[in-house]
């Protein structure tokens, strides 16, 4: 065993490992973090093949608004992709635009009255902070006064595709506060894949390894096993290591958290599948989602991502992608031409599609059942100077990962000062 002794250990690296990380960093403190993966990033990953084409694993976005990505990163995360067009194509109700609802007087999806509350909820959502509720997001937008064709044509297919849950169920406050950082900004992706912005975090530019007392040490491919108290800290174990340190931030997942804690977290998840198909044609024009409002709908959603972020594909090719939520019993190849058939049903005149691959993603989003909010774990675990970060503290999303990371380091630091 080393005799060394860090300041902080985190397990977990994950966007709410690797924000606390930078945070004990910033702060002085000589830090290791400690991933299982061969890779940090955690449910930020993307995939490059051979032809060129860059696959994130589930489609997913990053808001401008998102208020805890570190300035320095924000310098470095690469080319932003162009920013999706606000609003989405409804397949047989034309384009509306949620946030300028006046430009979608002719979607089907929408009657006038839908148009004017949606003006009236983008500014409700200003004050999502302060509103409490137990309500479904459901049963909140139909009190709301949303008309039953605007729910299923529109919210359900949109916010579905963020949730992972074509029945609204979940919670109209966790729905509020993503329509505020929604409505505040562009939803954007990376030239280079999603990776980036853990990349972006972890760049060496930021994390100076020459400075040995305060460096910010990695480690990949190392399973933490247990974490106990021993003299003078604590001492966590991985598949091949020991590592002694004064406190320790757990930032894995609620089950992998449990296992460390002794102590069973709530770990029900959503899941989706992400399909991905190229094109030698445009697979639609415009920086629109296609949203599929039948209720039997396979697919919920198309996006054209080589239109928002042309180095996603290799020169004349295209790529989008297209979301199943929940799991399916067919093969990866089944549900292609399952998912090919449905979107030329569309009327769109896509263009022939390869099938090139699929993710499937079992553990996606927390579910956030209302009320989630008051019952997520504390960041003070039972273990004096163990503390928990991670989307199970908070919420599904990149900008509450990072917070939670930030504040579990902020609490690691306090404890540390008061020793
Ligand atoms: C398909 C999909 C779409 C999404 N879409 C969006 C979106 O559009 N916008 C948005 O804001 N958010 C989105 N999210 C949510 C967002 O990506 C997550 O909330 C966030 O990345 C969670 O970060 P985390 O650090 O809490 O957890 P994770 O990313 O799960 O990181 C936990 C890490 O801990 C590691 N680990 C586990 N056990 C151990 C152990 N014993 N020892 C060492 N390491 C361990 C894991 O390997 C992992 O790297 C999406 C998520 C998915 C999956």
């Amino acid at each position: 065993m080393s005799n060394v002794v860090y300041d902080v250990a985190i397990v977990g690296g994950g966007l709410a490992g690797i924000n606390a990380g930078v945070t004990a960093w910033e702060e002085g403190l000589s830090t290791i973090l400690i991933e299982s993966s061969d890779e940090f990033g955690g449910k930020l990953r993307s995939d490059r093949d051979d032809e060129g084409f860059t696959y994130d694993r589930g489609f997913q976005v990053n808001f401008s608004s998102y208020d805890e990505i570190p300035v320095y990163a924000q310098g470095l995360l690469g080319d932003l992709a162009e920013p999706f067009s606000p609003g989405a194509k409804i397949v047989g109700c034309g384009e509306l635009n949620q946030w300028d609802p006046l430009k979608s007087l002719f979607c089907k999806a929408v009657s006038l009255p839908d148009l004017l509350k949606l003006l009236k909820l983008n500014l409700f959502a200003k004050k999502w902070q302060g509103f409490q509720t137990r309500q479904a997001a459901h049963e909140f937008l139909v009190e709301f006064g949303f008309s039953p064709n605007c729910i299923a044509k529109f919210f359900t297919p949109f916010l579905g595709g963020i949730f992972l849950d074509r029945s609204l169920s979940f919670s109209a406050r966790q729905f509020l506060k993503t329509w505020f950082f929604l409505s505040r900004g562009n939803t954007v992706t990376f030239s280079e894949g999603i990776q980036c912005l853990p990349g972006a975090l972890l760049s060496e530019f930021a994390l100076d390894p020459s400075n040995i007392e305060t460096a910010f040490h990695k480690r990949l491919n190392s399973r933490v096993t247990s974490i106990v108290p021993s003299e003078g800290g604590l001492e966590v174990s991985t598949n091949s290591a020991l590592i002694r340190a004064r406190s320790v931030v757990i930032a894995t997942d609620p089950s992998a958290a449990g296992h460390l804690l002794g102590q069973q977290f709530k770990a029900d998840y959503k899941s989706s599948i992400c399909l991905y198909f190229s094109s030698d044609k445009q697979i639609t024009n415009g920086l629109n989602i296609v949203l599929n409002p039948t209720s039997t709908a396979l697919i919920n959603q198309l996006v054209p991502l080589s239109n928002v972020n042309p180095a996603c594909a290799p020169k004349g090719k295209h790529l989008c992608s297209a979301t199943i939520i929940g799991e399916r019993p067919e093969s990866d190849e089944e549900l292609a031409v399952m998912a090919i058939n449905e979107m030329n049903s569309w009327g769109m005149n896509l263009p022939p599609l390869e099938f090139k691959r699929a993710y499937r993603i079992k553990e996606a989003q927390l579910l956030q059942d209302p009320g989630f909010e008051e019952n997520v774990p504390s960041i003070e675990t039972h273990l004096s100077g163990v503390y928990l970060a991670g989307e199970m503290t908070t919420s599904s999303s990149i900008n509450d990962a990072l917070k939670s990371g930030r504040l579990a380091a902020e609490a690691a630091l306090a404890y540390l000062k008061n020793k």
